[in-house]
């Protein structure tokens, strides 16, 4: 399987654009210890992680799998290059949260992981953000991992997820990156240690959710949230197996789990769900939504406090719920 970094395409579709880290090191790679240079399992910082379980060939190539997916889906995925011994890069959620600014600019506000076998992968990630051109910000204030993170669409809000990894102290930093509000979540299974694993919020505000995640205050706190339209609640075992941890891409749901009852509400509410298979990132305590940073469009007003825009470009409100970005004649 070739891991050379390959060119990245032009940013298209803004809405549907992913940053994703390759999962294996360009050869030769000019660091010392060949088995460093791919995705494994070295340590165990969660109750998923089975040191020496991954398979590293059959992780690379349902990754390539992967990424084919999202760009036949009409995804723009653009590769990170992998950070060598650095194996939980490849989970590029979590290294940032990215946006889009109404002008066009990509910023990354950068995690501050909880663990020691995480924070190597930060530096490199800031170069690497710097290369494509994107501006990074440090500010998150506290424990801040992208897996905490669930940002509804148009970034008119975030959930942050706390209780494992991130921290509360966090909100004021995120929220003021995001120019939006930004809800804490106090997570209650070591599981289901990132928020990404219990919730995922489609952009038609369906909340796909595993109530037994979450504190009672949590779970209230997202039943009366005003954007949040519906709640699919997913049994643990679901929830345990990645039900949660997806990715949406329009119409189309990206599970690599078995989860019934998730599949079957999504199909119901109109969405296709496609299966792909990630098992050897299971074995890290990661799935689909872990391996995909998501930029997300800031669509809203821009507050007086971040006065971005520029003069060629104004938000064309399309739905209440969406704003496209549109450079004027
Ligand atoms: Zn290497």
């Amino acid at each position: 399987v070739d891991c050379a970094l390959q060119p990245n395409g032009a940013m298209g579709s803004a809405a549907l654009h992913f940053l994703v880290s390759k999962p294996c090191c360009a050869q030769p790679c000019g660091r010392s210890g060949d088995d460093e240079c791919s995705f494994r399992v070295a340590w165990s910082i969660n109750p998923h992680m089975q040191v020496g379980a991954v398979r590293p060939h059959r992780a690379v190539s349902q990754h390539s799998r992967f990424v084919r997916t999202l760009r036949a889906l009409g995804a723009t995925v653009q590769l990170l290059p992998f950070v060598h011994g650095a194996y939980d890069s490849v989970f590029s959620k979590d290294n940032a949260v990215l946006v889009q600014r109404p002008d066009g600019r990509v910023e990354a506000l950068l995690a501050r992981p909880r663990h020691a076998e995480r924070h190597s992968e930060q530096n490199a990630r800031a170069t690497a953000y710097a290369a494509l051109g994107i501006t990074t910000n440090d500010d998150a204030g506290a424990h801040l991992e992208g897996g905490d993170v669930v940002v509804l669409d148009g970034a008119r809000h975030a959930f942050l997820g706390y209780g494992f990894r991130s921290e509360g102290g966090a909100r004021r930093g995120l929220a003021r990156f995001l120019d939006c509000d930004v809800t804490c979540l106090e997570l209650r299974d070591p599981r289901l240690y990132h928020l990404d694993m219990a919730l995922s919020i489609l952009d038609d505000g369906t909340a796909v959710v595993c109530p037994d995640a979450l504190s009672p205050r949590a779970m209230r706190a997202l039943e009366r949230h005003p954007l949040v339209r519906s709640l699919v609640h997913v049994p643990i075992g679901e929830a345990l197996a990645f039900g949660v941890n997806l990715v949406q891409l329009r119409d189309t749901v990206i599970t690599a789990a078995t989860a019934t009852t998730m599949a079957r509400a999504l199909r119901a509410r109109g969405y296709a769900v496609k299966r792909v298979f990630l098992d050897q990132f299971h074995l890290a305590g990661g799935s689909a939504a872990c391996l995909v940073s998501r930029v997300h469009v800031q669509a809203h007003e821009v507050s007086a406090r971040s006065p971005r825009s520029s003069p060629g470009q104004r938000f064309v409100a399309t739905s209440p719920t969406a704003a496209i970005l549109s450079t004027s004649a």
